[in-house]
């Protein structure tokens, strides 16, 4: 075995307490303050392991930015208001959306930028774009003011819990270590909390695989409830499900590539798809009214992506439009991003359906 720091206190983990709760093992990878994935590097673009929509083009931000503007005149325009990002990575998402809302006039004025981040590498590549953000290092400690939020590829990164069904019942499956090498064991028990797992879930065959996301749901229904108590609206986007299903979608990507995530850890991207039913749910227990999901390809294109590429392929060189075709078309192609990518929103109950989820 390769051996990092990471590995090695994991190994006496296992060995001193017995196998770790997969969330846990995926919360350490990811967030360990030392060793963790996103505590270690900043992981995107070209040179990182993955790429995401706002890196893609900054036609992405500018468009949920407008969104953003769309529910704050709909909510007629309050002042003063917190425009918050939950996991903003390089800030590219934010820093597009605040130039797109330099053109709705008294916005900008109202607000104040709030990011929601662990990263110290990813929050100083933030400050550098944005010095006047406030940051948080959760959720709960956002302002509370009427909240504009926008979460891009943040959920998917948050650690599950997985459950296999067994004759005993569905069993929680942990992390344990055996022969050089961590491996997947299951409790010898059957858990008692699988009441929690979605009626769609509970009914599957013998040996599937269930996966619920408890911090992404309370993530979720205290964001909601800030926007029913205080106005606002969000816009989830990532990848996943719209229905709860069982499977098992825990993933490693390193260098652009799949690995495996029990190898090397801390060394790679762990996610998991985003059960959007679930996510849903959870607004609704917040308070607040959830819309859609809809695929990400439709919903750039009913905010007018297609007009915004052909305004900014108008002032450009052949190449840099070859370079906006491109990125439309890596944005809402339904065997790129379009599909997979799904987009739900947020509004205080009562609301009219917000742009993009007619
Ligand atoms: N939204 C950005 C980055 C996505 S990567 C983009 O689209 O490019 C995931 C982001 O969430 C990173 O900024 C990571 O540091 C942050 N993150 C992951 N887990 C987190 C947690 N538990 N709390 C706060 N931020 C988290």
């Amino acid at each position: 075995m390769s051996g990092n720091a990471l590995e090695a206190h994991l190994v006496r983990l296992i060995r001193e307490t017995g196998p770790i709760p997969l969330s846990h093992y995926m919360a350490l990878c990811l967030g360990h303050p030392e060793h963790g994935y996103y505590m270690t590097r900043d992981p995107l673009g070209a040179r990182g392991d993955f790429v995401t929509a706002p890196e893609v083009s900054q036609m992405f931000g500018e468009l949920l930015g407008l969104w953003l503007a769309d529910r704050w005149l709909a909510e007629r325009s309050p002042s003063p208001i917190a425009i918050a990002e939950l996991g903003p990575g390089r800030g590219t998402l934010m820093a597009d959306a605040l130039r797109a809302l330099r053109s709705v006039p008294g916005m900008l004025d109202a607000a104040s930028i709030h990011f929601v981040e662990t990263s110290p590498v990813l929050r100083a590549a933030q400050r550098e774009r944005l010095p006047d953000a406030h940051w948080h290092s959760s959720a709960d400690e956002l302002p509370d003011l009427p909240l504009f939020l926008v979460a891009n590829e943040f959920f998917d990164a948050l650690p599950i819990t997985q459950y296999q069904r067994t004759e005993r019942g569905w069993c929680e499956r942990y992390v344990g270590y055996a022969e050089g090498r961590f491996v997947p064991v299951l409790a010898p028990v059957a858990a008692a909390n699988d009441k929690a797992l979605p009626p769609a879930i509970t009914a599957a065959a013998g040996g599937a695989i269930a996966e619920t996301c408890p911090v992404g749901i309370s993530i979720i229904s205290g964001i909601a409830s800030r926007i029913a108590t205080h106005g606002g609206g969000a816009l989830v986007i990532d990848y996943g499900h719209e229905r709860s299903a069982p499977g098992d979608t825990l993933q490693a990507v390193r260098n652009h590539a799949f690995a495996d995530p029990f190898e090397a850890p801390g060394e790679a991207d762990l996610t998991a798809h985003v059960d959007f039913e679930a996510l849903a749910h959870g607004v609704r227990g917040g308070g607040a009214t959830p819309h859609g999901p809809v695929g990400q390809g439709t919903f750039l294109c009913a905010l007018g992506i297609e007009a915004r590429a052909g305004q900014l392929a108008r002032n450009a060189s052949s190449t840099q439009r070859e370079a906006i075709g491109q990125a439309l078309r890596r944005l809402t192609a339904s065997d790129e991003m379009g599909s997979l990518f799904k987009v739900l929103g947020i509004t205080p109950p009562g609301s009219e359906p917000p742009a993009g989820f007619a």
